[in-house]
Order: C-alpha cells, then structure tokens, then sequence
C-alpha cells in the first residue's frame, strides 16, 4: 500500500472522471499525475448531442476546452495532466481505440513515473470506461513495480449492481479486491473537500450538461479498493 502523501498516478478514461471520482485523494497527495486516456482531438469537426448539451460547437473546440478545463482543475489540486491521443467513443466512428495500443501507452506512462501508486477506475457502465479499465488492469499485471487501486467511477457507482458486478468479474479472474480505508482526519479531509470543490467547478462544459443537481454524488465520499493477485505474490 502507497503510504498518505505519496504521490499517485491516476489514469481517467474521459477529461473529468479522475477529478470527479477521486479529487479529494488527488488534493492529498501533491505532485500526483493525472493521465487521461481518451483525450484525442479528432480529425474532423463533428457535432455530436452531448458537445451540443456542453454548449460547445464542434469536437474541436469541445476537446481543447475540456483539456483546458482539465488543466486547470489539476492546478487547483496541485496535480499535471497528460493527456494521451485516443479518441473518446462519441468520435470514434468505425475505428474505436485499440485496447493494445491503449495498454502499451500505459506502460509507457507507468514506467516513465516516479509515482508510488497506480490508480485506475473501475470501469463502470460506460464503454469507455470499461476499455479503459481493462487495459489498466493488464498494463498493471504486465508491470507489477506500483501497487495498484482502484477508483468507484463516480455518478455511475450510483447504479444498481455494478460495482458489485466488476468485483465478481475481478474475483473470477483472479484478482483480489480489498476496501481502502479513510486514514486522513477530519480537517484534512475537509481542506482537500473544498480543493475538490473549486477543482470540480472548472470542468465547466461538463457541468452544464450534467445540469444543477446532475452530479451531487461526485461530493459524496472518495471509495478505493486495493487491487492484489489472488496467488499472495506481492
Ligand atoms: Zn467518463
């Protein structure tokens, strides 16, 4: 286990979930990386429902602003972004990031780090959260040198079954999941709840589309889980 303070490497499937599911953590552990996968500008101009719900114009100007936005939330909490190229499913077409194109720039990231931990989302609902995760999982089996955690994907752990559907599939794939603790006291807590607060507020375009009430659950309380191999060999 990371000891409190150590830096972390957190990697985000779209510009907001690292924050969104686990600011708080982030805000603790200063120097920490936020690596976001699917922040690729794609080549062509698109409008799509959701950019349009954002308030933004085309995918050009929807990726620059959420990476500007990233940038700007991973200030407030003391962090830096990486922002890899692949393209988030909304852009994707015909041609969907490739789960082994996506695992080897992981490695890349993990072995270019000076981070202790390597914290990765569940992978709950969304496809491109599911792609992510897995290729975080195999990227983690393959380098094994940064113990592993697992982020709660916040607004979707909220559904019914599914974080209790990613334990079952980790489980029968050999891979032992343990709850993380809270170890940090109150006043810490509620110092780094209110750098969340401020980092949350600059995911702007998001939030419009989320609505006022949309995302109160990304202030409910930050939930790990410690990933080990079920053969002990930690
Ligand atoms: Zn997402």
């Amino acid at each position: 286990m990371p000891h409190a303070n150590d830096p972390l490497l957190v990697i985000s499937p779209h510009l907001d979930d690292a924050v969104f599911s686990c600011g708080a953590a982030i805000a603790g552990a200063p120097d920490s990386i936020v690596c976001t996968v699917l922040a690729g500008v794609p080549h062509n101009a698109l409008v799509t429902d959701w950019d349009a719900q954002c308030g933004l114009t085309d995918a050009h100007q929807a990726m620059h602003a959420r990476r500007a936005e990233d940038a700007a939330a991973l200030d407030v909490l003391g962090a830096r972004p990486i922002h890899l190229g692949f393209l988030d499913s909304q852009y994707a077409g015909d041609s969907p990031a490739s789960h082994d194109e996506i695992v080897a720039a992981l490695l890349d990231v993990i072995r270019a780090t000076a981070c202790r931990a390597l914290v990765v989302p569940l992978g709950l609902f969304h496809s491109d959260h599911d792609l992510v995760h897995r290729a975080c999982r195999e990227a983690w089996l393959a380098d094994r040198t940064l113990a592993c955690l697992a982020y709660e994907d916040a607004l979707y752990r909220r559904m019914d079954g599914l974080v209790q559907t990613r334990l079952a599939d980790l489980a029968a794939c050999g891979i032992i999941a343990t709850p993380v603790s809270e170890r940090i006291d109150t006043a810490a807590l509620a110092r780094h709840q209110g750098a969340k607060q401020r980092a949350v507020s600059r995911y702007i375009s998001q939030l419009k589309a989320f609505g006022p009430n949309g995302y109160d659950d990304v202030f409910a309380t930050e939930r790990f889980w410690s990933l080990q191999t079920a053969r002990h060999d930690r």
